[in-house]
């Protein structure tokens, strides 16, 4: 579904190297983490995917054409409800009137929110904020969804929820996800694989694949040495 080859990243010509020669496929349905610590340049990498930043050298093809991104802040439009946040996506994607508030109430229900859609952002806590971001990416009907620490601002008890939510999610929609995270125990439990950057310049250093047949972990010298 995505593929990058020799992907360079420097910003301006004097700046310094970002993003170093990465290579990576990822098949069609996959999920994967980007993990690596902060500055080494993984929002660079999803946004040049996403097509938000062009490369210095290199390609990427996404084979599905464009992808929907979903960021740390959810940028709900305030003055309208959860509803309609999700219908306003619908309708960008060319959604007839008449089929909008049924698809948006669908699909706040697949996030667990069917209760909240007639409420406004301010009346939502962080993470029903996020899961109606989920509801809007969904809206847009891509074949790829790029997160970019999507639930970084949230408690630990939330987070553990939308991650359960975001794992049915991806079963059920067969979305091929790319999430960024710089958390070890959120890539080692979301990721069927899970590739570790380094930073200075940004690389792929190693990547794991995750054998879902009990406590999932990443148990590497080189994750701990990281500090991430
Ligand atoms: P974090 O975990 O803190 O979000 P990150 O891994 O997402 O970090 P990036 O935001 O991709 O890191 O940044 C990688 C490097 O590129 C950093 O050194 C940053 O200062 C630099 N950088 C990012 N965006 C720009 C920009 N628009 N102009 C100049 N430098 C930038
Ligand atoms: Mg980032």
């Amino acid at each position: 579904a995505i593929r990058v080859d020799g992907l360079s990243k420097r910003f301006g010509k004097a700046g310094p190297v970002v993003l170093d020669n990465i290579n990576l496929t990822i098949r069609p349905g996959e999920f994967v983490c980007l993990l690596g610590a902060s500055g080494c340049g993984k929002s660079t990498l999803l946004n040049i995917i996403a097509g938000l930043e062009h490369p210095s050298e290199g390609t990427v093809t996404v084979a599905s054409g464009k992808s929907a991104v979903m960021f740390q802040e959810s940028a709900l439009f305030p003055w309208l409800t959860a509803s309609r946040n999700v219908e306003l996506a619908l309708k960008l994607r060319g959604v007839p009137h008449g089929r909008r508030r049924g698809e948006a109430l669908e699909l706040l229900d697949l996030v667990n929110l069917a209760d909240a859609a007639n409420k406004r952002p301010h009346e939502l806590s962080g993470g029903m904020r996020q899961r109606v971001a989920l509801a809007r990416s969904l809206a847009q009907d891509r074949k790829v969804l790029l997160m970019d620490e999507p639930f970084a601002a949230l408690d630990a008890i939330t987070r553990d929820l939308l991650h359960e939510e975001l794992e049915r999610v991806w079963r059920e929609t067969g979305r091929t996800i790319v999430f960024v995270t710089h958390n070890v125990r959120e890539a080692a439990r979301l990721g069927q694989r899970v590739l570790l950057m380094s930073s200075r310049p940004g690389r792929i250093r190693n990547e794991w694949r995750i054998v879902d047949d009990g406590p999932r972990r990443i148990e590497s010298p080189e994750v701990s040495r990281l500090s991430i």
